[in-house]
């Protein structure tokens, strides 16, 4: 049985001393809950953040990480850097990544061998574009995000990773993909992973679903059977609309 798994990514959105506050709220909110709870602030905010949800079951995020160990990359962050300050999760791929920075599936695949091979935690966003949609690429998209993606990934570090389907013309639009197409979308992401890793890994693996997640969307789209959780943007931002997409995911 797959857990249910909601992650909001706050990108370039707070300061440290109200990510702190923030952070509070949400984890004194969810302490009681069975749901696993994770949020992505900004990297300046990822001390005060962790150290604000210490003790609770709200796992802290890196929206990002660099491929290398350390060295002359100007501006990165490294595995080693996270997991200093107590953060072992990290969201790869994520389509402002590839849209605005240029990342390739063969770049993304080389931050998640990295990552998984410093013992993190990642989640893989993958997704179309709504011309890629438009002209029956659809799958053709997912299955080099995928398989590109998660190459050279063994079928045991499968546990480390996550993958978030995102259509990226529904991220931050108000445009949602209706439970079913975002459900088909899963379960061809699940087929894949099930050619490359197996039926048993397939069916353990969390595939989010992102994209204008709402407090009135959550529970249609957690209703479907291949959607075990959410990638939440805009919603993640404030506590009330947060935590109400928490708690209507409750299959
Ligand atoms: C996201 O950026 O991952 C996202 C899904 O954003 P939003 O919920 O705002 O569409």
């Amino acid at each position: 049985m797959r857990e249910l798994y909601i992650a909001g990514n706050w990108k370039m959105n707070y300061k440290p001393g109200e990510a702190a506050v923030f952070a509070k709220q949400i984890a004194d909110a969810v302490k009681n809950l069975k749901v696993k709870v994770m949020i992505a602030p900004p990297f300046v905010c990822l001390p005060a953040v962790t150290e604000a949800v210490k003790g609770s079951n709200v796992i802290v995020a890196a929206q990002n990480v660099n491929d290398h160990a350390s060295g002359a990359y100007t501006g990165e962050i490294s595995c080693d850097m996270l997991k200093d300050i107590g953060v072992n999760t990290v969201i790869v791929g994520h389509s402002e990544r590839r849209q605005y920075y240029g990342e390739t599936n063969e770049f993304i695949n080389k931050k998640v061998l990295f990552a998984i091979e410093n013992e993190m935690d990642v989640i893989l966003c993958v997704g179309e574009t709504l011309e890629e949609r438009d002209s029956g690429r659809l799958e053709k998209v997912l299955a080099d995000q995928i398989n590109i993606g998660l190459s050279g990934v063994s079928e045991n570090q499968m546990e480390k990773i996550t993958v978030a389907y995102e259509p990226v013309w529904a991220i931050g639009t108000g445009k949602t993909a209706t439970p079913s197409d975002a459900d088909s979308a899963h379960a061809y992401i699940r087929s894949l992973i099930a050619e490359k890793f197996g039926k048993t890994v397939a069916e353990n693996t969390i595939i989010q679903y992102g994209g204008s997640v709402k407090p009135a969307n959550a529970k249609e789209l957690m209703a479907c059977s291949n959607i075990d959780g959410a990638l939440v943007g805009g919603a993640s931002l404030t506590l009330e609309p947060f935590l109400s997409i928490i708690n209507a995911s409750k299959k």
